[in-house]
């Protein structure tokens, strides 16, 4: 049994510099990055919009994964634009630039026959527009968010309640350090935990993600890499394969939200190998479960060293 995945979201075209490369107008956008990771788990739907300058090829590439593209509203105006920069250390983007062109008064509605979703991806938006989407999806089995620094700044009190309504809230590092008003990471997952979502995701770039529920925490680094080109879609490419593995599950419990973790980790290593979505695009299931098996033995001590209760027994001295 697969559950289907509704992702609303923005579709952009980005202009990304790096210090070794400078690209205008690539294909972006949350709702992008995250179709194109999830897909490779479960069906999917996407609701957004684009403007009239929106290439009907590069929707064809979404369509062609397999994603159900007919909840991407066109309008007359310009589609949404983000400039953002990254230096050495490619952990967080400095934003240029954000033209919001059609986006800025969008209010999805969700089509009739999106409203049996089971999984639901609200990705980066205005908290209060969230909230209406949700309103509009019938009984979601789980719901994930994410947001951004912007929303936490001024939009505290809407985040919080679009926060209390889902399953799985999902921040990077500093975001969590944000919203917590504090420098611990620890006491803001806290603080967000304590207003309902089952599982708060906290993305630290680099150095991997660390999933908090009420009963602990998981710690899974980044896959090591080599070649880092492009850091955009590292987030939502993650939050695919995080609710795409989801989707394939009955019940999911703890041991299926960590092994997710590493599906999204998975995912955004793909994502920030090449530049734009052509990383995810490419992305195939056998890669990812290569790129799975790898991770998982990375962070295995192995089965014996598990069993012991006393990690000094061996030592005499
Ligand atoms: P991520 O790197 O995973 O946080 O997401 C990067 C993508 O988010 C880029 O492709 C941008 O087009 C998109 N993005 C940036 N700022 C916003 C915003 N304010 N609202 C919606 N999407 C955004």
């Amino acid at each position: 049994m697969t559950n289907t995945i509704l992702v609303v979201g923005s579709l952009a075209y980005d202009d990304v510099q790096t210090p070794f490369e400078r690209r205008r107008n690539v294909l972006g956008g949350a709702a992008c990055y995250f179709s194109f990771a999830s897909s490779l788990y479960a069906p999917v739907r996407l609701v957004g919009v684009v403007g009239d300058d929106f290439e009907q090829s590069d929707i064809d590439r979404v369509a062609r994964k397999g994603v159900d593209v007919s909840g991407i509203e066109r309008r007359p105006g310009r589609s949404f634009h983000w400039s953002g920069r990254y230096d050495y250390e490619l952990g967080s983007a400095e934003t240029l630039a954000t033209d919001l062109g059609v986006f800025a008064t969008w209010r999805p509605e969700v089509p009739e026959a999106f409203r049996d979703s089971d999984l639901v991806f609200l990705a980066n938006i205005h908290p209060e527009i969230q909230l209406e989407v949700l309103e509009q999806i019938r009984q979601p089995k789980l719901v994930a968010l994410d947001s951004m620094n912007l929303w936490i700044d001024t939009q505290r009190d809407a985040l919080a309640r679009v926060m209390s309504r889902v399953d799985i809230v999902s921040l990077n590092e500093g975001e969590v350090r944000q919203f917590g008003r504090t420098f611990s990471v620890l006491r803001g997952a806290r603080e967000i935990l304590a207003l309902g979502p089952r599982a708060l995701i906290v993305k630290r770039g680099e150095y991997g993600a660390v999933l908090f529920t009420e009963t602990g925490s998981f710690w899974a680094p980044a896959f090591p890499l080599e070649k880092i080109q492009d850091p955009t879609g590292a987030g939502d490419s993650f939050a695919g394969g995080f609710l795409g593995y989801l989707a394939t599950c009955e019940t999911p419990d703890d041991a299926h939200l960590r092994r997710a973790v590493i599906h999204g980790v998975v995912c955004a290593s793909f994502a920030v190998e090449r530049f734009s979505v052509e990383g995810i695009e490419a992305l195939t299931r056998d890669r990812a479960a290569e790129r799975y098996r790898a991770l998982r033995d990375l962070v295995t001590i192995g089965a014996e060293a598990v069993a012991e209760d006393d990690p000094f027994a061996a030592v005499t001295r």
